[in-house]
């Protein structure tokens, strides 16, 4: 059974949203879900810690850092429409982030072959120096550049599955082409970023992938997906490590997006990336966890996520599939993308 870690620390619930869809239950409804199954005693627990103000700085402006300690220090701010800073927010997005950065220690050290991080303020809406989307310091972008700076790593890739455009972590690596950017979808849709043409920009140009999907994109175009058009493109790129953003807002069952996944459809997706991962870089592959806003479908989808992981078949969960036909002309938008990336010659 191959080692898999799991970073999580109670300070995450701190991080007070109140009456909000990006609230601390969601990470309880994950960890009681692991406790009652079982899953939790076969996973590494490995420790975070906070990420210093020059971590952060690897990819946010330090009068930006500064904005968000000092909102927190007034005790209950809104930083834009939907993203909110609580007393304890700036030390929670602190440890997000250096969550990650824990995680990516224990993975390039062996200490376990793939690692997921439970973590919140969720982080791929961040900006270089602006919050954004119920994102505060962007978690994964960090981790990446970590990666590269203290382990020396060249290429990296980064898949984003939540059905939100990353739009924080294309940003920051949008003209690098030692990053690949991979984001499956919704679109149209918040935040109005992620068209098929955002291709990258100068030497960049090429490693930004976006699959922006209509609403009602199900299991079977997932799957699809994965075959035709991620597989190529990480076989092409040769990451050294993978790193994913992980969320589940693309389940039916999500009241704050319109797509048509299941939760075994989020397990199959991440032993796509496993597999993956093992081809081509030694298996090292990071996960963080980003949206998910229905307590069920996000605790089972981590739950099959960290079972794949495990080599494990995934437990059969309550709320099973939804049969969706596929939407008008997929097919013609996702050759078009297989075709301008040159994917389908690869
Ligand atoms: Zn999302």
């Amino acid at each position: 059974m191959p080692a898999v870690g799991l970073v999580y620390d109670p300070i995450y619930l701190e991080h007070d949203t109140g009456h909000h869809p990006e609230n601390a239950i969601r990470l309880q409804a994950v960890t009681g879900h692991l406790e009652e199954s079982g899953l939790m005693a076969r996973l590494r627990s490995v420790a975070a810690r906070d990420a210093t103000v020059d971590e952060l700085a690897y990819i946010h402006e330090s009068d930006y850092i500064d904005s968000v300690r000092w909102a927190a220090g007034r005790g209950g701010v809104w930083l834009d429409a939907d993203t909110f800073v609580s007393p304890r927010s700036y030390d929670a997005a602190l440890r997000a982030a250096g969550g990650g950065l824990a995680a990516v220690d224990a993975v390039l050290a062996g200490e376990v072959e793939s690692a997921f991080c439970l973590v919140r303020p969720p982080g791929h809406h961040a900006m270089p120096a602006r919050a954004m989307g119920f994102c505060l310091f962007n978690n994964i972008a960090i981790a990446v550049e970590y990666a590269r700076r203290s382990h020396g790593l060249r290429r990296v890739a980064v898949v984003d599955f939540d059905v939100h455009h990353g739009n924080g972590t294309q940003a920051a690596f949008y003209a690098d082409p030692d990053v690949l950017y991979f984001s499956t979808h919704e679109y149209p849709f918040y935040p109005g970023t992620g068209h098929w043409r955002e291709m990258g920009q100068g030497a960049g140009l090429g490693t930004t992938i976006n699959v922006p999907l209509p609403a009602g994109t199900g299991d079977g175009i997932f799957a699809h997906i994965w075959k035709d058009l991620l597989t190529p493109a990480l076989r092409r790129f040769e990451p050294q490590m993978l790193l994913a953003s992980a969320g589940y807002d693309g389940h039916f069952a999500d009241p704050l997006a319109g797509m048509a996944l299941s939760c075994a459809s989020f397990g199959e997706q991440v032993a796509g990336l496993r597999d993956l991962a093992r081809e081509l870089c030694g298996g090292r592959l990071l996960l963080t966890l980003e949206g998910g806003y229905d307590f069920t479908a996000l605790a089972w989808s981590i739950g099959a996520s960290l079972e794949v992981l495990l080599d494990e078949q995934p437990t059969p969960d309550p709320l099973g599939r939804r049969d969706s036909p596929p939407p008008v002309g997929i097919d013609d938008l996702l050759s078009v993308i297989a075709g301008t990336h040159g994917l389908d010659r690869v």
